[in-house]
């Protein structure tokens, strides 16, 4: 992969994060819009251990969370959003993520889906899609798939559904699922409400390691019918680029929630032991400190450069930094994790310390698409950078 030219001056100083890319339609996140609330963030953390235990999706959380109108947060303001997008929107992200990652995990669906059907549907499936997420359906995106995968066919009686999904999160409570399926002329997104096509639901797909509150289940649609009105876009939007690649930020400051609430944990516990003034445990927590901040920064500094990205520009330069980002970032949280556990040991790996726990849930969550492909692209980048740039890294 060789390097190709930098692209122009970006002409829009700051774009939401789910700007309609293509209107050129600037959007300003709004500045008042504070995070989230102290009491919701209580709200999830005081609920993550049952739901860990029992199994069932955090009901409340999400009430909490509609409560305080986040399920309409990244909507525009014209549709009763708060335009919340960009770094504010890796904010909250990271926040909901140490109150509770598999909310967190959920909660990026929703937004995700949302983006998507902003930027690519047309204002009355828009307009739909803020009404329902004002009266509190949860959207999600269901893309992981095994096997021969999903399949739109179109057919003289209609559009018909064959094939399913796995890691299908909030199966069973995530009400506006985004499905994208492979068509005739590339891969489509089908929005299907469950009131109208459920699907097959297939629970036990999903003994994991950690994240089991996110009940990810298997799904299969074969056989649901779908109509012209449920199709998001057009045959090849969802995997448009920077959006598809540079999507990885908002699971990144998830994660990254879910390492800040690890290393809480771990120091509440040294606390706890009188250990957190000593110096084995402050020169192994400085380690985690700085990686974890680097990852934050590149994170947040990715977001920056895919905001200010003028349409129709190469998108390669930001993807190998995304790529940046996310090998940092997965490096941070494993160090994270095991920093956390050497520093507890056996006793505060018991419950009902939360270490535990939060541990599982986090190394879960770190697998991610592709890691070692991104790890690929970061050194790709470097090696076979122009001799005259500085840093291969650097804009312009
Ligand atoms: C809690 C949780 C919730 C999730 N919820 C959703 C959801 O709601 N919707 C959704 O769409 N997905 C969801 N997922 C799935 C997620 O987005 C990823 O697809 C999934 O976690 C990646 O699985 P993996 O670790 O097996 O990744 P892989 O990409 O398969 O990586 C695993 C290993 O395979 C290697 N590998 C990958 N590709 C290749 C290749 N082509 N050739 C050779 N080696 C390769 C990698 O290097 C790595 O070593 C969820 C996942 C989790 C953990």
């Amino acid at each position: 992969m060789g390097h190709s030219p930098p692209p122009a001056a970006s002409p829009t100083p700051y774009r939401a994060g789910v700007t309609d890319r293509t209107s050129g339609a600037p959007q300003r996140p709004d500045a008042a819009f504070a995070g989230l609330p102290a009491a919701v963030a209580a709200a999830l953390e005081g609920e993550a251990a049952a739901r860990d235990a029992d199994g069932a999706f955090p009901a409340a959380s999400f009430q909490a969370l509609q409560g305080a109108g986040l399920l309409t947060a990244p909507l525009p303001a014209s549709l009763g959003g708060r335009d919340v997008g960009g770094e504010a929107l890796l904010r909250l992200l990271r926040q909901i993520g140490r109150a509770s990652l598999a909310v967190g995990r959920v909660y990026e669906g929703h937004v995700n889906a949302l983006g998507l059907i902003q930027r690519y549907g047309t204002p009355a499936q828009l307009a739909r899609a803020a009404r329902d997420a004002h009266a509190g359906e949860l959207f999600g995106v269901w893309n992981t798939e095994d096997g021969p995968g999903l399949r739109l066919v179109r057919a003289a009686e209609g559009l018909t559904l064959t094939g399913g999904k796995t890691f299908a999160s909030g199966l069973g409570h995530v009400t506006r699922p985004l499905l994208p399926a492979e068509a005739e002329g590339g891969r489509v997104m089908v929005l299907l409400p469950t009131g109208r096509e459920p699907g097959t639901p297939d629970h036990a797909f999903w003994q994991p390691l950690g994240m089991r509150a996110t009940v990810s289940g298997r799904v299969d649609y074969t056989g649901a019918q779908v109509r012209e009105e449920d199709l998001i876009g057009q045959p090849g939007d969802y995997y448009r680029q920077p959006e598809f690649g540079g999507g990885a930020l908002r699971f990144l400051a998830v994660q990254l929630g879910g390492a800040d609430a690890v290393v809480a944990s771990a120091r509440a516990v040294l606390r706890g032991l009188g250990r957190a003034g000593d110096d084995v445990q402050r020169l192994r927590f400085a380690e985690v400190a700085v990686r974890l901040e680097a990852a934050w920064q590149l994170t947040r500094e990715a977001q920056r450069r895919m905001d200010a990205l003028p349409d129709g520009a190469d998108p390669a330069p930001l993807l190998a930094y995304v790529a940046l980002a996310r090998t940092a970032t997965e490096d941070a949280c494993l160090l994270a994790a095991e920093a956390a556990e050497r520093a507890v040991g056996a006793r505060g790996l018991l419950a009902p310390w939360p270490t535990e726990r939060l541990l599982r849930d986090l190394r879960m969550y770190l697998r991610q698409p592709a890691p070692d492909a991104a790890r690929l692209a970061v050194g790709a980048w470097l090696l076979d950078a122009p001799e005259d740039r500085n840093s291969p890294w650097e804009e312009g």
